[in-house]
């Protein structure tokens, strides 16, 4: 998504606002709090990565001149490169686009860590988490309105899912990138996330390891990419762009 300042601020406040409504609806914090958080922080490790193996797998559009984006020889600064991706993205939806986006990572890791926070997470957010976050706080409400609180925990593991779905980009960027805030790597001594070491082994493969927030669901959707494979499924093929 385009950085366009005031939008970015709306969404950022409303989904502040929003989270710290589910955070009250927690309440006094049960001891079940934390291992829900942490079921909470593993299924959005899940589905990002899930999300991701079908991203770097599934063909990009044919026709439209990805294929020259993807292995254009001069500079990506150039006008002439600039021009050229312009008029390619117009002519594709946003899904496609995060497609290629996929794609292009890997040969060029570097750009994703270089990017604003906003072109990262900016879709995430408008599309997903915001709605997502904003239907937990009506839940919440209607039925304590009832008499029927929905349980801290599960709001508490909630929270904890939409805070690393919302991420997940950033978090993978910060992967391509020599300098972060004190908090990624206080967070990557707590192993709450992975480090640039163990997603290399996705980029030299390309064929394990999708998950880049905390990695531990990647056992499990390594196992499933080796299956889908046996079966015929996820093609080498679909990792480039093709005239
Ligand atoms: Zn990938
Ligand atoms: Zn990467």
């Amino acid at each position: 998504m385009k950085d366009n300042g005031a939008l970015a601020r709306i969404a950022y406040l409303l989904l502040a606002i929003s989270l710290a409504g589910n955070l009250w609806f927690v309440g006094v914090p049960g001891w079940a709090v934390l291992p829900a958080a942490l079921a909470g922080w593993y299924l959005a490790d899940l589905m990002s990565g899930a999300i991701h193996m079908y991203m770097d797998y599934r063909p990009c559009r044919t026709g439209v001149g990805l294929d020259r984006l993807y292995f254009y020889e001069g500079s990506r600064e150039s006008a002439d490169y600039q021009a050229l991706f312009r008029d390619t993205m117009r002519r594709i939806g946003p899904i496609e686009r995060l497609v290629f986006d996929f794609k292009n990572h890997h040969p060029r890791p570097h750009a994703l860590g270089r990017r604003k926070l906003w072109r990262q997470i900016g879709s995430t957010v408008i599309i997903a988490t915001l709605p997502a976050s904003i239907g937990l706080n009506l839940l919440c409400w209607a039925a304590t309105r009832i008499g029927w609180p929905v349980p801290g925990w599960f709001v508490a593991g909630v929270i904890a899912f939409l805070i690393g779905g919302t991420f997940a980009q950033y978090f993978h960027g910060t992967l391509h990138r020599d300098h972060n805030p004190w908090f990624v790597h206080l967070m990557r001594r707590l192993r709450l996330l992975m480090t640039p070491e163990a997603h290399a082994i996705h980029h030299d493969t390309l064929a394990r390891d999708f998950s880049t927030n905390c990695g531990w669901s990647n056992p499990v959707l390594n196992r499933l990419f080796d299956r889908m494979q046996r079966r015929g499924g996820m093609d080498r093929a679909g990792l480039e762009p093709t005239a």
